[in-house]
C-alpha cells in the first residue's frame, strides 16, 4: 500500500516520500520527492526586518525570522507577561525577566530546544506547572508546538515522545543557570 503525498495528492511508493521536520507547522506528513522543491520554494519567505530567507512558521502572526524574533524586544516581553499571568503553585518561583528570557531563546538559536530543527513556538515550563514548576529562568525553554504536545504535562523524567537525550540535554542547561 502506497502513502499520499500531502501536497499532489497522489499515492506514491514509500522511497519517494519525504518529511522535512522544518515544514511540520504546515505539511504533519510526507510530501513526494517530485513536489519536494516547489513546496520548499513555496513556504521560504523573506524576514520584514532584514529580508533573510527562512522556512515559513504559521503559527507565527508576523513575517520574520528566527534571529529578528528573538531581538524583538516588544514581543518576547509580551510572551514573558503571558507567562507571568499564569497561576502558579504558591510556592513556585516567578521571577523570569525579559533579559532571562531573550537569553535562553538565543542560547538555542531561535529553534525548540527539544528538537533542535523547528523553529520555536512557544514558551515551556521544563518541570509542568501542575506539579509545582514555576516561571522562572531555571525552569523554562522555547518549544515548537509539535515537542510542545509530545512532552505532555508529566514529569521530564517521565517524557517517552521525546527522547530522553533530549530532555537530559534540556536539563543540563536549565541547572546551570
Ligand atoms: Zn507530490
Ligand atoms: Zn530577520
Ligand atoms: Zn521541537
Amino acid at each position: 500500500m502506497g502513502l499520499r503525498c500531502l501536497y499532489c495528492r497522489k499515492d506514491k511508493p514509500s522511497s519517494q516520500l519525504t518529511i522535512d521536520p522544518r515544514l511540520r507547522s504546515v505539511y504533519r506528513g510526507e510530501i513526494c520527492v517530485t513536489c519536494y522543491p516547489d513546496v520548499l520554494k513555496q513556504e521560504t519567505v523573506y524576514c520584514v526586518e532584514c529580508h533573510a530567507a527562512y522556512i515559513r512558521n504559521r503559527g507565527w502572526p508576523l513575517d520574520m525570522c528566527p534571529s529578528c524574533r528573538i531581538n524583538d524586544r516588544p514581543m518576547q516581553a509580551k510572551v514573558v507577561e503571558s507567562a507571568l499571568i499564569r497561576k502558579l503553585d504558591n510556592s513556585a518561583p516567578k521571577s523570569l525577566t525579559v533579559d532571562e528570557w531573550i537569553a535562553t531563546l538565543k542560547y538555542f538559536g531561535g529553534s525548540c530546544a527539544y528538537c533542535q530543527v523547528r523553529s520555536y513556538e512557544c514558551l515551556e515550563h521544563f518541570i509542568p506547572i501542575k506539579l509545582g514548576g514555576g516561571t522562572s529562568a531555571s525552569n523554562v525553554v522555547p518549544s515548537c508546538c509539535t515537542c510542545n504536545k509530545l512532552k505532555e504535562s508529566v514529569h521530564p523524567t517521565l517524557v517517552t515522545r521525546i527522547p530522553q537525550e533530549d530532555i537530559e540535554r534540556v536539563r543540563v542547561y536549565l541547572q546551570q543557570l
